[in-house]
Parts: C-alpha cells; structure tokens; sequence
C-alpha cells in the first residue's frame, strides 16, 4: 500500500514538474491573471508573453518550446490574436495536453474546432468588453476543471467568484462612463483595439490610425485623414496605447489641438498591473478626456 502509493506520486511529480499541480500556459498577461485568479493553489500559471509587450508583433524566444512542451493546458486568445505564437504552440504542444481559445463564444465553438477558432479571421480584442471579458473567465474555468477533474469544485467555485468580479467591474465602469453625454461619445485612437469595448459601452469609435496587427507605419494620408476627422468632429482629445510608438498621434494632437490620452489594451505593470485596473484606467481616461 505505501509503496504503491509512493509510486503514484513519483509518476505525478516526474509527469507535472509542478509538484503534481498542473501547468497553464497562458499566452497574454489579462488571460494569465484570470487562470491564476481561478488556478488559487490547484495549478501553476505561467505567462508567455511578457507583461506590457504586445502580442501581435512578438516572437516567441527558443525557450518558449520547453514551456509549450511542459503546459497540461495552454490558454490561448483566439481570432487569430497569436499569430506566429499559436504556429510554435501547435508544434511543440505535449500530447495529451489541453488546448482552449477563450475569446471563443459557444456558438463560434459549435461551427468550429479549437484550433479553427483560433486561428479565425476576427477581432481579437474581446477582453477589453468586461462582459465578453467573463466568458473569458468560463472557458478558463472549464478547461482548469476538464485537466484536472479532482480540483473541479474548486475551479467552479473561483470561476463564479471572477465573473461577479467582473460583472460588478461592469456596472462599475458603466457608472463611471454615464459622466460622457451621448454626443461626445467618439474615441480616435491609435491601434483598433476598442472596437468591442465601444460597442459595448456606447462609444462610437471615429479612427484607429493603424490597421490591427499590421506592424506598417501609418501613411501621410491616413494621419491627414485623421487630422481632418478630429477638426471636423472637434473630437476634444485623442488616445494612443503606451505599447505602441505614438508619433503619429502627437501630430495629430499637435495639428488639431485635441489632448493626447492613454488608453491600455494590455496591463503595463508599473501603471496598470491588472485587468481591472486597466478597465478602470480606460473609463477615467475616456472622462477626463471627453466629458465637458
Ligand atoms: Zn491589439
């Protein structure tokens, strides 16, 4: 009976280097924070992305294949948001491990494979929607519970605990929004990460000077065009992401006089080290920036 038992454990610890305990790999910083807020004690989160780098430019170092290699479960985005990574994470996965695209709605994962919503042609930026943002915190949730069965009530029990979080953080920024009357709900921003979140929360998004996840250079004319639309508009202020260089948008500002705010669409740790950090940052930004 002991020896039998102390074989167990040894095929556990040899199996999951952990400790026993899973390992998540996730591969943005907003996904990792919801895991390890659902994870507790029961599984290892790891991020691979680093924190404040952007994910649609980067390139996963060598190192990065013995982390995918080691995950039980990998966490990704979707919409295509992983590019290049969700290649190396497909390559170098272990067998048996569990893959989940958690921007995915169920209807989309109905029409679909994992991998196919994966790699889907959308818009990836669906966290920065705190209501889309919970369906982020379910998927996670039911992956931890389907590769690690002995801890689901734990899972099940945190991932309820997120989603009120999430949901109050809701109500929360919607309150803080009603500061900005209907007429001044325009944003000009820099990259088009806001698209969910305007929808959402009843901005009409005026401009996104560079297309998604293209890594060019906006062209003299699209930031003419830009200039023109916040003259015409007389958009009161302007938004760039810390990630993304924001020359073009401080001329902008300085042609049209308009303010130059920040908006995150990733945690910058130092500034905003959490999703709801962010999310709160954003709505007092937007305030300060557009209600009279
Ligand atoms: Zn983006």
């Amino acid at each position: 009976m002991l020896a039998s038992l102390a074989l167990l454990l040894t095929a556990c610890s040899e199996d999951q280097p952990g400790g026993g305990r899973p390992r998540v790999l996730a591969t943005t910083s907003v996904i990792a924070g919801f895991a390890k807020a659902i994870a507790a004690d029961d599984a290892t989160v790891v991020t691979l992305v680093p924190a404040g780098v952007d994910i649609h430019a980067y390139d996963p170092p060598v190192s990065a294949a013995r982390e995918i290699a080691r995950a039980g479960v990998l966490l990704v985005n979707g919409c295509n948001l992983e590019q290049n990574l969700l290649d190396a994470i497909l390559l170098n996965r272990g067998d048996g491990s569990l893959l989940a695209a958690v921007s995915a709605t169920a209807d989309e994962l109905q029409r679909e494979s994992v991998e196919g919503v994966a790699r889907a042609t959308c818009d990836p930026h669906r966290w920065l929607d705190a209501a889309r943002a919970m369906q982020y915190a379910l998927a996670i949730g039911a992956a931890l519970a389907a590769a690690d069965p002995a801890h689901s009530a734990g899972y099940a029990e945190r991932t309820r605990a997120l989603v009120q979080e999430l949901a109050a953080l809701d109500a929360e920024l919607r309150q803080t929004l009603d500061a900005v009357p209907a007429e001044r709900r325009r944003i000009v921003v820099f990259h088009d990460a806001f698209a969910y979140f305007a929808a959402s929360y009843g901005f009409e998004l005026s401009a996104s000077v560079l297309p998604s996840g293209s890594g060019q250079d906006p062209s003299a004319g699209a930031v003419a065009d830009v200039v023109e639309l916040v003259r015409r508009s007389a958009v009161p202020a302007v938004f760039h992401e810390p990630q993304f260089p924001s020359r073009v948008l401080e001329l902008v500002a300085e042609e049209t006089g308009a303010r130059m705010l920040v908006l995150y669409s990733i945690p910058i740790p130092g500034q905003v080290d959490s999703y709801a950090e962010m999310m709160r940052a954003n709505a007092r930004a937007l305030v300060d920036g557009l209600a009279p």
